[in-house]
């Protein structure tokens, strides 16, 4: 039982303090008590906490779209926010927008969606059924929509032996055109996929240019991109946008982590001009709605926390200890026979361990790998985010790492050596160290 938190530690009930080196889920982008977020929560709270978007807006919700809408990517243009309280909420808004939006152009046929496998992108019936994690979806399979699917651009289990990145990014993403055609590309609404994959294949960036060509392609049909930024945006990546670092900005993009930090629930959808033009053109409102959207106290903590963001120049300190992690992980597990690969950008990196790293064969899931390497830190005081199911769907072990923006050196150091500490100790355990050393790079 958590008691308190305390900068990037977690304070239990009898005394032990644990080093959230995962945010909770990629949540917790400014630690645990940072002041000037109270602050601002604190003080909404003593003016107005609620208001229904029925009847009025209110300011922080207002200061907030201004915020979100001038800092993203600028092909965004004139764009609108609307706001949710998680992350599945956004997406499933997002998908609703993107019908809306086909609707209100004269499209109405447009009603399929492509999303990718391995990804994921929530728990309530709509999002789990873009999602691509198949432990996820089994139980609810027969109850989800149908959604058509291409491979993610994941270089470790996709990638050829002698293919560059770009012909690999690009061979990737003409995926996405192949299923268009297959499908039929004027029946497509609209294609969806993390920036930047979280949860579900460990941090795992594409490769240069996907994202690009993604663009073209969804130009060329007249297809919608949904960016699912709720764990990889709002600076976890080392920019606000993940997608600024891929030189595009999404038709809808959704935010919902580090947008509140965890002081509040709140999550947020982003929809470009282009979108919003049509709505106006057309029937000129919303036709999705939540009680709790626009909640006061939430929009004011999450500017808060973009505030303070910019006012203590995090980015760079995402970007620097980031580069540091990077090359601390790598010290400490780089040449460990059952890493197989070390991945990330800005403060959002995971390991991914096999059972033998000459062919890649991951553990059984049944061994519980990731989730054994995370009971082994919480006893040592490190928090870390396990996954299953990169390499297949159910097998396939990774371990996540996102600390606070706010981290320092020394807690990077602290964060490597106790979880390269921690997974060496259970990969012992199961007599794994099996195949030849090879240095991850
Ligand atoms: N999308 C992504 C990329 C996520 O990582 C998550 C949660 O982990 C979600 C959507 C769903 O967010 P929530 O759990 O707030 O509903």
């Amino acid at each position: 039982t958590i008691v308190a938190g305390e900068g990037s530690y977690l304070i239990a009930s009898d005394g032990r303090r644990s080093l959230d080196a995962c945010g909770g889920a990629a949540v917790s982008c400014l630690g645990h008590s940072e002041l000037r977020v109270r602050e601002a929560i604190r003080a909404q709270l003593d003016r107005v906490a609620y208001t229904h978007t029925g009847f009025f807006t209110n300011e922080p919700a207002e200061a907030l779209a201004d915020y979100l809408v001038s800092h993203a990517p600028s092909e965004t243009g004139e764009g609108r926010v609307m706001y949710l309280g998680s992350g599945s909420e956004a997406m499933e808004a997002a998908i609703k927008l993107a019908r809306q939006y086909h609707l209100e152009a004269g499209q109405p046929q447009r009603t399929k969606l492509i999303a990718r496998h391995f990804s994921y992108h929530g728990n309530t019936l709509g999002a789990l059924a873009v999602g691509g994690h198949a432990a996820r979806r089994a139980p609810y399979d027969p109850m989800l929509i149908d959604v058509a699917y291409i491979d993610p651009c994941y270089a470790y289990r996709y990638r050829q032996p002698g293919e560059d990145d770009e012909t690999f990014g690009r061979r990737m993403a003409d995926q996405l055109e192949a299923k268009l055609i297959e499908l039929g590309p004027e029946t497509v609404a609209a294609f969806i996929a993390e920036p930047v994959v979280g949860a579900t294949l460990g941090t795992q960036p594409a490769a240069a240019g996907y994202f690009k060509r993604i663009r073209e392609i969804c130009d060329t049909h007249g297809v919608l991109f949904i960016a699912d930024e709720v764990m990889s945006g709002m600076g976890r990546t080392g920019s606000l946008y993940a997608l600024d670092q891929e030189g595009i900005a999404a038709d809808l993009t959704t935010m919902a982590k580090g947008l509140g930090g965890g002081f509040q629930p709140i999550a947020a959808v982003l929809a470009s001009a282009k979108l919003c033009d049509a709505i106006i053109r057309g029937s000129g409102r919303l036709w999705n709605g939540h009680t709790y959207m626009s909640h006061a106290t939430s929009c004011a903590g999450a500017l808060a926390v973009l505030k303070v963001i910019e006012d203590d120049d995090l980015l760079a300190n995402v970007r620097a200890r980031g580069g540091e992690l990077q090359q601390r992980l790598t010290a400490e597990l780089g040449d460990h026979p059952n890493i197989g690969d070390i991945r990330g950008r800005g403060l959002f990196w995971s390991f991914e361990i096999v059972a033998d790293r000459e062919t890649r064969k991951p553990f059984d899931a049944k061994s519980r790998i990731a989730d054994r390497i995370k009971d082994t830190a919480m006893d040592d005081g490190i928090m870390c985010y396990p996954s299953q199911g990169c390499a297949d769907g159910i097998n396939g072990d990774h371990v996540l790492i996102a600390p606070a923006y706010i981290t320092t050196t020394a807690e990077i150091e602290e964060i490597a050596s106790r979880l390269g500490r921690a997974t060496e100790r259970v990969l012992d355990e199961v007599g794994a160290r099996a195949g030849p050393a090879a240095a991850v790079h």
